[in-house]
């Protein structure tokens, strides 16, 4: 099956990597390795690849920026499709549509030079446009949901389907799409005139906020845990006597407490014992599990 696979790369061209340390790419700096990571360039070529993954029945799974993933220290068998060349968009009245790879802060910079606004709230979330979309990615009261339009995604049986904003059903952290696990090919989102100096003014309010909140001067996969009841869990965390507390490279961010940072060496798996030793001492202190925002693959 491997040999058909790197038959059909190399015939449609497509970059790929073997055997690629995958803490290299994640934002918390750890996690074990990949076997195939695939870097498609254009939609028509991600969309026959999946198909042709179907059909072999091999086991894929498309990753944006890893912001939001942990890989564990093993090695990852599957085939990863990473998004990072989806990265081209084009400007019409008042919309923009991205390929879904795009980094939303690299988009939004650029725009802002055109004077086109999006959401200068989002800008610091480091996601890709698609992941941000299905996990509907919010930061200051405002989410992807509010700019979405309409997006192509790939059913599970490899068919090309646009979803609207109704048909998407958003809600907390979550997205129709994202529940089906169907593949985000690019997204259309509406977008606002406005001049640089005010786009820039705003976005570095909201950076100044981040950086005065969060600690974004370390590795981390932004907030591990959910909010419970609309309160965030720091706040829990931070009352469970958890700030600060370490195992191994891996420590409750003093700053705040709903990050995991990597203080140096951390593994994905002192990650995932920090995460879950978080989870027992929070239910132990305030009677309900914490229900987690980042994913463990
Ligand atoms: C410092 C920091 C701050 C953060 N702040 C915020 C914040 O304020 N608000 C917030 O909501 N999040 C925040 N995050 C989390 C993260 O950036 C978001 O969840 C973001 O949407 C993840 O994007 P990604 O491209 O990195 O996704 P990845 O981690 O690569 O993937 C996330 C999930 O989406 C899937 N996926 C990715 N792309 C596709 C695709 N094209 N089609 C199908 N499935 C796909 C993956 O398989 C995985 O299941 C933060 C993270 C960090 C590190």
């Amino acid at each position: 099956m491997h040999s058909a696979i790197l038959d059909f790369l190399k015939r449609w061209d497509v970059e790929y990597r073997e055997s690629l340390s995958l803490a290299e790419y994640s934002s918390i700096g750890c996690g074990g390795r990949a076997r195939l990571v695939v870097f498609p360039s254009s939609i028509n070529t991600t969309a026959a690849l999946i198909s042709f993954l179907n059909d072999l029945g091999a086991p894929y799974r498309v990753i944006g920026n890893m912001t939001n993933t942990l890989f564990r220290d093993c090695e990852y068998s599957g085939i990863l499709i990473k998004t990072d060349k989806l990265n081209k968009y084009f400007v019409a009245e008042n919309t923009v549509t991205v390929e879904a790879g795009a980094l939303y802060k690299r988009l939004a910079a650029r725009l802002s030079l055109i004077g086109i606004s999006l959401f200068e709230e989002l800008f610091m979330i480091p996601g890709s446009i698609g992941a941000m979309v299905l996990g509907n990615a919010g930061a200051h009261g405002k989410e992807t949901s509010g700019l979405f339009i309409s997006g192509e995604f790939l059913n599970p049986s490899g068919e090309r389907i646009t979803l609207s904003r109704d048909e998407m059903d958003f809600a907390y952290r979550t997205s129709y799409a994202r529940s089906l696990g169907l593949v985000c090919l690019s997204v259309t989102l509406r977008c606002f005139p406005d001049s640089f100096s005010n786009i820039a003014s705003r976005i570095k309010r909201f950076a100044d906020i981040r950086r005065a909140a969060q600690p974004t001067n370390l590795p981390s996969l932004g907030s591990v845990f959910k909010k419970h009841d609309g309160v965030g869990m720091g706040y829990y965390i931070e009352r469970a006597g958890l700030s600060g507390y370490r195992i191994g490279g891996a420590e409750v961010s003093r700053k705040h407490a709903g990050f995991i940072v990597n203080v140096g060496g951390a593994t994905a798996s002192d990650v995932i014992a920090l995460r879950d030793f978080i989870k027992v001492r929070v239910f132990e202190k305030f009677g309900f599990m914490p229900e987690e925002e980042i994913e463990v693959l």
